[in-house]
């Protein structure tokens, strides 16, 4: 585990969120003092036993939650191949695992992405798919954000004839504070080409995530 959380890498202009720069960054030292600050603001002694390593904890798992800022996730949709028969059809990943944390309250929110678009020509690794959702999810968000954010990435590197990414998250700042809604699910979706235009394909992508549902149900 290295000592710094990776420096973020130059992002393309469309898919950045402008990471400070470097230069302006403070160091890991001052970072884990700030989360002793904390410690002490809401009454706690940083130097008791439990908590004396928890600020350098604290900041290993910053350095997971937030992985996503260290560089561009688009990058894993470079590499494409096109030695499929000819598939142009729906192809669809459901039920990716989103752990991402609210821009807001710097709390999680988790749920399920369903990832899919229709090829012109060439695919994408499979796994790529949830790659580009992890790398989006490792940042701070708003589920609309991210939700456009892993759409446009397939659109512009792809260019398939259609894309279509929705999302399903439990958000803790609604659960458990705020308005304590315990069990409410926020949806999202972005759709692009033949799944804006084309009531069918719409249908056959809806369809097709009900039916992974029964499936995975029974
Ligand atoms: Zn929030």
């Amino acid at each position: 585990m290295s000592t710094h959380l990776a420096a973020p890498s130059k992002l393309a202009p469309e898919h950045a969120d402008k990471p400070t720069p470097d230069a302006t960054r403070p160091s890991r030292e001052e970072a884990e003092k700030a989360v002793r600050t904390l410690l002490e603001f809401i009454g706690e002694d940083p130097d008791r036993e439990g908590l004396i390593e928890t600020p350098k904890r604290v900041m290993k798992a910053f350095g997971e939650h937030f992985a996503g800022y260290a560089s561009d996730p688009v990058r894993h949709l470079h590499k494409t191949f096109e030695d499929v028969e000819g598939y142009d059809e729906l192809v669809l990943v459901s039920d990716i695992e989103v752990h991402s944390h609210c821009e807001h309250h710097m709390v999680p929110f988790v749920g399920r992405a369903h990832v899919a678009y229709i090829p012109s020509g060439r695919v994408v690794g499979l796994s790529k798919l949830a790659r580009v959702v992890d790398g989006y999810a490792k940042r701070l968000q708003v589920q609309e954000k991210l939700t456009a954010q892993i759409a446009a990435a397939i659109q512009s590197s792809l260019k398939p004839q259609g894309v279509a990414v929705i999302l399903q998250c439990q958000h803790f700042c609604m659960c458990y504070r705020g308005v304590k809604k315990p069990g409410s699910w926020t949806t999202t979706s972005k759709l692009y080409g033949a799944f804006l235009e084309n009531a069918a394909t719409r249908l056959e992508l809806f369809t097709l995530i009900g039916m992974k549902r029964s499936v995975g149900e029974s």
